[in-house]
């Protein structure tokens, strides 16, 4: 058993406390005691404000590549879409390997203990599968296993490059031609300490309304998460009206969708009707503000989702950041700029979100809190760098979420073995190897 001394701890509640001391064993919690003013003999003593692992509810490791390189020029989602594909041509097995394990190092610099990776690019060019045709997948599985963080694999069901249209171009690569090859395909893939399996639909442009529920079915049969793109932009849900009349939400709604365990991926530009529909049934709604702003997406109104019932959950989706504190302060902030009101969600709130939240939606339920039971998984954040300096104990939580960067996590531990110290990862260099695997795609 290992006893830790944080300085600072969140528990859950709207402060941290001071002097909090948690025992851990075989990788989960089995303790945890406030008011203890000095480590005591033995204990590794934290120095900071220490939180539960953040979770990074949706990911597309590969879009890593594109930081910087979408940043010159004009233009929409759309012609950003056109660049993305132009990177997803270009991977292999090995490519992929390497940059998804750089990328997912680099989340767990950032604290990120857990990730959600949205996984659409499954077959060789041309849309040929390869000799295991979950090869891509089992690429990602293995470069969390590098990286030291855990994995949720939603593998996404992609069939049309637009509603009635076959998929073009590296679009082929996405589509198993047809729901059930999709289940045959999925069912081969396992669960694992690390690794839980879970499914998506693209988006209701990318998958018609009856193989939507065909994936709802193969999810909720197994219990699985069930995560969609919904209405990241005007056009797609103009598109759901012209071809069918419904809201991409209440397609998803009329395919058993929302029944389950559900998070709507942006749920950006939606209806009263469908803020109701994803209220009433306690969906998840994973806002990913870093690359709304960059893609131009809009500003969603997750204050009115929270109100009618819905949870929120966090991701760096493209990863044009890969900072879950700028996209937690994003959800308020840019609602303050879109309501002209303050104090829409509250910092603990949003930390809940980062943490807690998103570990649900991943279907990782004993994770994401510091109590007894749960997974030893913790997170400290020095209060000594500039950002962060003169923070006291009252507002901790408020300067963590309105001030805190990435590179302010000094340690990070995961299933109580350490993984982050002293702000370095314990086996890789992750700038070097990210440095190798982006240019390494592009080259
Ligand atoms: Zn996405």
């Amino acid at each position: 058993m290992t006893a830790y001394w944080c300085e600072l701890a969140w528990l859950g509640g709207r402060r941290a406390e001071a002097g909090v001391l948690i025992d851990v064993g075989g990788g989960r919690i089995e303790g945890v005691s406030g008011g203890v003013s000095a480590p005591p003999p033995g204990a590794v003593r934290l120095d900071g404000i220490t939180i539960p692992g953040l979770a990074n509810a949706h990911s597309h490791a590969f879009q890593r590549a594109l930081r910087g390189r979408t940043q010159q020029g004009t233009g929409s989602f759309w012609s950003w879409r056109e660049q993305m594909y132009r990177v997803a041509d270009r991977l292999d097995p090995d490519g992929y390997l390497a940059l998804a394990r750089a990328t997912y190092a680099e989340m767990a610099l950032a604290g990120v203990t857990c990730v959600g990776e949205f996984h659409y690019l499954h077959h060789g060019q041309g849309g040929t599968p390869y000799e295991d045709p979950n090869e891509m997948g089992r690429a990602l599985i293995a470069a969390v296993a590098d990286a030291g963080v855990r994995i949720t694999l939603l593998d996404a069901c992609y069939l049309h490059g637009g509603i009635g249209e076959p998929p073009a171009g590296a679009q082929q690569r996405f589509s198993d031609g047809g729901v059930e090859p999709w289940v045959g395909r999925v069912e081969a893939l396992r669960d694992g300490d690390s690794v839980r399996i879970g499914a998506a639909i693209h988006s209701m442009r990318a998958v018609d309304p009856e193989a939507a529920a065909g994936v709802t079915r193969w999810a909720s049969e197994g219990q699985r998460p069930l995560h969609a793109h919904v209405s990241e932009q005007p056009a797609e849900n103009e598109a759901c009206v012209a071809a069918y009349g419904r809201t991409p939400t209440a397609l998803l709604a009329d395919a058993a969708a929302l029944e389950g365990s559900f998070t709507a991926v942006h749920a950006t530009h939606l209806d009263d009707a469908d803020v109701s529909l994803l209220g009433e049934s306690s969906a998840c709604c994973c806002v990913c503000p870093t690359t709304e702003r960059d893609l131009a997406d809009g500003i969603g109104a997750m204050r009115r989702l929270v109100d009618a019932g819905a949870s929120l959950s966090l991701g760096s989706d493209s990863h044009a950041v890969i900072d879950l504190f700028e996209e937690a302060r994003a959800v308020e902030l840019d609602e303050r700029l879109a309501s002209g009101e303050r104090g829409r969600h509250g910092a603990a709130e949003l930390l809940r979100a980062a943490t807690e939240g998103g570990h649900a939606c991943l279907g990782w339920p004993d994770a994401g809190r510091i109590e007894p039971g749960a997974r030893a998984d913790l997170v400290t954040v020095s209060l000594d760098s500039v950002r962060l300096a003169g923070t006291e104990a009252e507002t901790a939580v408020e300067a963590l979420i309105f001030a805190a960067a990435a590179s302010d996590v000094r340690s990070v531990i995961v299933g109580g073995r350490e993984l982050v110290s002293d702000g370095r990862h314990v086996s890789i260099d992750v700038p070097r190897e990210l440095h190798e695997a982006v240019t390494g795609v592009l080259a």
